[in-house]
């Protein structure tokens, strides 16, 4: 791994870019210096009065805004990794499937759920900061309600993370810490599904056939054509999937994560994803682009354990199914069936960024919003019919009764699409 990380790095001068950082921090240094004295000064030498103080308001928002912005500019510089130590996320680990196969023997039927399947856990998160569009927030907790919902009613476990395990890998790569944390802590777990944020379930009913996986290890939405061939880093969607608690996905990650750390190293592996995939930019590395690198690089030690399915739905891009809905309501029906109109087990608001500033311009904020409402609306629908409710329309949290409240409830639940867990 080395040796392939040493080429990229010679073309960034680190000294220029720890120069420029340097230079940023004074200067917020100074000017926070500046404003906080200003308003000190003030302060001391008479009692404002208070016209006066209201107007400090302003100027003591803007010295807290820009002690802020400094404390993340150090923060952002000191936890760029260092190029010339090899990033590990842990000690290494070559036995764990030994170590589980103990543990199991040890705490028999714990990998099972009460009706005899594999335990699957769901792990999903967020930046640990709130999001600077408030909407963001609000939108957060929608989608996590959606998924908290699907979990309830297929006896799948759920962890949120709010939290940066590890410094140098943010972002998207935060996900990689975190996978092996949850493997290593949670043995009785055989799945663990990963789930970006922005995505939401919009087939309730449908189960993943866990059964069928049985020769694989990981499972993503995307399409062998597109990786092995094409080598586009758009061939799969490494947003949700799924990996199996084993040896084999430790050392996957153990392989990935290095190509993650914030600085030198990801600008560097961006440049050889941009060179060895076919339509990548070349900016820094990402997870996906990274996957798809490494699929290529050894199809027999990682391809052949991942299976690229296009049945399960796993991903679904929002763009081609937002504006579908009302049809598929009107026309097809939850659990993968109904052809062409069969409902998308999964939304991915993929590009959509309303917990940032803006976003990609094709994916106005405005239009992400909408669209997630609506998603999740159509979900929601799902879990009211149990209660007897549904939405007015797509776009609206107002609801409505669907049926009259039953003297007879317990009759009533097994008429229902929706069985709730017993
Ligand atoms: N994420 C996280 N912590 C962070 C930032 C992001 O867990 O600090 C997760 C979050 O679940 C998010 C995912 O990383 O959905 C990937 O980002 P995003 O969905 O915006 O990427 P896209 O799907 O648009 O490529
Ligand atoms: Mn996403």
């Amino acid at each position: 791994m080395k040796s392939t990380m040493k080429g990229p790095f010679q073309i960034f001068s680190s000294k220029t870019k720890t120069t420029l950082a340097n230079y940023r921090i004074t200067f917020f240094c100074l000017l926070i210096t500046v404003v906080v004295l200003r308003g000190t000064t003030t302060g001391i030498t008479s009692t404002p009065a208070p016209m006066q103080q209201l107007e400090q308001l302003p100027r003591q928002k803007l010295a807290l805004e820009l002690e802020e912005k400094a404390r993340e500019l150090v923060e952002e510089k000191e936890t760029e990794w260092d190029p010339l130590v090899p990033f590990q996320l842990g000690p290494k680990i070559s036995n764990w499937d030994e170590q589980r196969a103990v543990w199991l023997h040890n705490h028999p039927g714990a990998n099972m759920t009460a009706a005899g399947k594999p335990k699957v856990l769901l792990v999903t998160g967020s930046q640990p900061k709130q999001c600077v569009n408030p909407m963001g927030n609000f939108q957060l907790l929608k989608a996590m309600k959606n998924k908290v919902d699907y979990c309830r009613l297929h006896d799948i476990e759920v962890y949120y993370n709010l939290a940066h395990l590890d410094l140098a890998m943010n972002s998207f790569w935060a996900k990689l810490p975190l996978l092996r944390k949850m493997m290593l802590t949670h043995p009785d777990v055989e799945w663990i599904w990963w789930m970006d944020s922005d995505a939401l379930f919009t087939d309730m009913t449908y189960e993943v056939p866990f059964e069928n996986f049985d020769n694989y290890n990981m499972i993503l939405n995307g399409r062998d054509d597109d990786v092995y061939n094409k080598k586009s880093w758009l061939g799969l969607n490494a947003g949700i999937f799924l990996v199996r608690n084993c040896q084999w996905t430790l050392d996957l990650i153990d392989v990935w994560a290095p190509m993650g750390p914030k600085g030198q190293v990801r600008y560097g592996f961006g440049k050889v994803l941009a060179e060895a995939l076919s339509d990548r930019p070349e900016y820094e590395s990402d997870d996906q682009s990274a996957l798809v690198y490494l699929l290529n690089k050894d199809r027999e030690r990682w391809g052949s354990k991942v299976m690229l399915e296009t049945a399960v739905g796993l991903h679904g891009y929002w763009v081609m199914l937002v504006e579908r809905y009302e049809e598929l309501m009107a026309k097809g029906k939850p659990g993968a069936g109904g052809g062409e109109y069969r409902w998308p087990f999964v939304t991915h608001f993929v590009g959509c960024k309303p917990c940032g500033k803006g976003g990609d311009e094709s994916y106005a904020v405005d239009r992400c919003l909408k669209h997630m409402e609506r998603a999740f609306n159509f979900a929601d629908n799902q879990i009211l019919e149990l209660y007897g409710f549904q939405h007015d329309s797509l776009s609206t949290e107002a609801v409505h009764r669907v049926r009259p409240e039953s003297s007879d409830p317990l009759e009533l639940m097994d008429q229902l699409k929706l069985k709730p867990k017993v």
